[in-house]
């Protein structure tokens, strides 16, 4: 166990390792001696577990987020020619999903005070073009999807939701991965349900459309050898699925452990200086995956918080739309102005399941102290 004066680490996992060590390595041992090492017992196991979980009646593992994405475009007919409504105010890979389907992503702005794809401007950016909206639930929050259903549904879009970073949140009791055509999920360690490596998944309550996500997954093919189209190779490793299968069994006892430390956040921190809280939408349950603050003196908050010895990490320090790799969309500063803004003020504090309650205060002290002092 971690020593109070020990380095606050933003994440980690050798905590979780060390209390079920035996478990994991078993479930590794289970798939090494069970003679079928690739789409095994142990991803259909997870599979159906996993579509329980989230309220959809299918899900379909693959080898990550990213191509979870791109597999549930690709699924549904969207490519070159396509425009697909997203926010900058995300992790690149929503983005090269996008592009890797041939498709064109439109950016618009996110809400101030959560982070999230504004619903208001959505429908301004509705081209005939538009095929698809991607909503991405930041942090562990979902997007408000009751307007966001809306005008998908007065505008004749596809919804993929990006539930990497919100799996288990819930919106009007309805959980994430459950409200679009296909939910897409990462399984990335650091995930709020993470593997000991790369790994995804599709959700769907379409039966032809899973069948569909299933063949792209495996070169195109349903049986037999024979490719019914043109696919590829994403396929969930059954290792990863085996790991996963036990994640999932503590899924809520570990949301539950991170909205601990939320609320340690949340009364420790209201009402301190100019910083700004994460804010939790009327409708929503956050899974806390991350758990991010915002401030105008974000970058010597930073710095002060690393001299005591507190890892923080901005998530993100770069819009998607200013990057370089992206430069030919042809976005410039000043078109997102929120996502901009946020790039300046955001900061992720330390959380994750296992982290120490005393670390938890010994943030809140730091902080306090850094605006108290004026620095
Ligand atoms: C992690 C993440 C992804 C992609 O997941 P990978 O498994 O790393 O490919 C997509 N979108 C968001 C918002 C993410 O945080």
């Amino acid at each position: 166990m971690p020593d109070v004066n020990d380095k606050v680490r933003y994440w980690d996992y050798l905590g979780d390792y060390a209390l079920h060590r035996e478990a994991y390595l078993a479930a590794v041992d289970r798939v090494f001696c069970s003679g079928r090492l690739v789409l095994g017992q142990e991803v259909a196991h997870f599979e159906k577990d996993l579509a329980a979980y989230c309220g959809a009646a299918f899900a379909v593992g693959v080898n990550s987020g990213t191509d979870a994405i791109l597999l549930a475009l690709k699924a549904l007919g969207i490519g070159g020619g396509d425009e697909v409504i997203t926010v900058s105010n995300t992790a690149v890979p929503t983005v090269a999903a996008i592009r890797a389907s041939g498709a064109t992503p439109v950016f618009v702005d996110v809400e101030e005070d959560t982070y999230l794809m504004d619903a208001s401007l959505v429908e301004a950016a509705v081209t005939p073009r538009t095929r698809c909206l991607i909503p991405v639930h930041l942090c562990g929050q979902m997007a408000d999807m009751a307007p966001l259903k809306e005008i998908v549904r007065r505008r004749g879009l596809k919804l993929i939701e990006d539930c990497a970073q919100a799996c288990g949140a819930t919106y009007r009791e309805e959980r994430a991965g459950s409200f679009g055509n296909v939910g897409a999920f990462s399984f990335y360690p650091t995930k709020v349900l993470g593997a000991f490596g790369d790994a995804g998944a599709m959700t769907t309550s379409d039966p032809e459309l899973a069948a569909r996500l299933r063949r792209l997954r495996f070169y195109g093919i349903e049986k037999g050898y024979h490719a019914e189209e043109e696919g590829f190779n994403s396929r969930l490793d059954e290792v990863q699925a085996a790991i996963l299968n036990l994640k999932l069994v503590g899924i809520e006892a570990a949301a539950s452990a991170r909205r601990d430390i939320a609320r340690i956040y949340d009364e420790g921190l209201a009402g301190v200086g100019d910083l700004g809280l994460p804010v939790v939408g009327r409708d929503c349950r956050h899974q806390y995956y991350l758990y991010t603050v915002r401030t105008p003196r974000r970058d010597r908050l930073m710095e002060f918080l690393g001299r005591e010895g507190i890892e923080t990490k901005i998530n993100y320090p770069h819009p998607v739309h200013l990057m370089r790799g992206y430069s030919a969309l042809g976005y410039r500063e000043g078109d997102l102005p929120v996502t901009e803004r946020l790039a300046r003020s955001i900061l992720s504090l330390p959380i994750y399941p296992e982290l120490p309650w005393p670390h938890a205060e010994r943030v809140v002290d730091a902080v306090r102290r850094f605006f108290r002092g004026g620095r």
